[in-house]
């Protein structure tokens, strides 16, 4: 099987997280709380880290909540993106509040003298930046020109700004160039990859609910992952807070580009199976999430295909007519009751995860 060669970016940092060159793939989130109310946004923040999230961004649309960062980031442990629209001087108080990133979008923060403004904030706090263009906010001129959104008219909005950063010495930035629509998304990044060496910030926005935005996702952020293209993602999911977290790694673990935690392989069921294969993959999954260490679990319904994948995964359970058999490191090795599974597997997991 071929490996995916990862396009050759320059790495910066996002507060101690690496992004771009040689660094993993991280996974990013965004919190929906109030940004002002403190402990509502530190709360969210500590549910993303608990399910592996390596950055998160909460939005600062007034001063208040640019300056509970400075609260929000002695809590948690990851760093904070400061998420910006329309007001630059809301991107400088969050530099100066603690914000380890900034993002902008440059179709709504202004003129040239505004963002020299941002970049000097960023500079002397020591932040990086993301150019976040989105089409549905392209700048106005932009869309005079090409008549409507589309990758061209993205990716030409995001090299402007990357030469306003560039012109004032600034190479501390990521880009992303979202739309909703899936198509257009991966045309915009492969063209903007292959016209410069920034970390590439993938993602399809404004993606939908948990299910539609999952399968958008995985195939926009999967085929671009594909083509060795991006370098940390955010899943845009209308979902629970942890959801776009846990999506984002399983298209990371689905490309074997990055483990984390459990991957279940599960069969679909069928009147062959010796217990309920769907409830306890459901159960699992829940009582799973803690996890961090990588491992795999094969959730086998019978001898059909069960032992097959059961002798490729740390752990397995394959059905059986009475009793069913669990797999330790890929071999055969004690019985257990239908009502047992799920306890002993948890059980297993946990001790090598420990
Ligand atoms: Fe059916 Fe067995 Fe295949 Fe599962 S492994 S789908 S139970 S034949």
């Amino acid at each position: 099987m071929e490996k995916i060669m990862r396009r050759k970016s320059r790495k910066i940092m996002v507060g101690k997280v690496a992004v771009g060159g040689d660094a993993p793939i991280t996974v990013q989130s965004m919190t929906n709380s109030l940004t002002s109310d403190v402990k509502a946004t530190v709360e969210q923040i500590k549910r993303q880290e608990a399910v592996g999230c390596d950055i998160t961004r909460c939005s600062c649309p007034d001063e208040e909540s640019a300056k509970a960062l400075k609260e929000i980031v002695k809590q948690v442990n990851i760093p904070v993106v400061a998420d910006i629209h329309f007001d630059y001087r809301l991107g400088i108080l969050a530099a100066e509040n603690g914000a380890a990133c900034l993002r902008i979008n440059p179709g709504n923060i202004g003129s040239e003298d505004r963002v020299r403004e941002v970049i000097k904030a960023a500079k002397n706090n020591g932040c990086s930046m993301r150019i976040g263009v989105n089409g549905g906010s392209l700048d106005k001129r932009l869309l005079e020109k090409y008549g409507e959104p589309c990758a061209e008219a993205m990716v030409e909005s995001a090299l402007e700004q990357a030469k306003m950063l560039e012109d004032n010495d600034f190479r501390e930035f990521k880009i992303s160039v979202k739309s909703s629509n899936t198509q257009m998304t991966i045309e915009a990044y492969k063209k903007l990859a292959a016209k410069c060496d920034y970390p590439l910030h993938l993602g399809v926005t404004e993606a939908g609910g948990l299910r539609a935005g999952t399968v958008k996702s995985a195939l926009g952020i999967g085929s671009l992952l594909m083509q060795g293209i991006g370098d940390t993602l955010r899943v845009s999911l209308t979902a629970d807070i942890e959801e776009e977290v846990k999506v984002g790694y399983e298209i990371l673990k689905a490309l074997d580009l990055r483990h984390r935690g459990v991957r279940i392989i599960s069969c679909p069921t069928c009147a062959r199976r010796g217990y309920d294969v769907q409830k306890t993959v459901e159960e699992l999954e829940k009582r799973l999430t803690h996890i961090s260490k990588p491992m795999t679990l094969a959730v086998m319904g019978c001898v059909v295909n069960g032992p097959g994948e059961a002798a490729h995964a740390d752990f397995g359970v394959c059905g059986g007519k009475e009793d069913n058999m669990l797999y330790i490191a890929g071999k055969p090795a004690y019985k257990v009751k239908n009502e047992q599974i799920i306890d002993e597997l948890v059980k297993l997991v946990e001790a090598k995860n420990a």
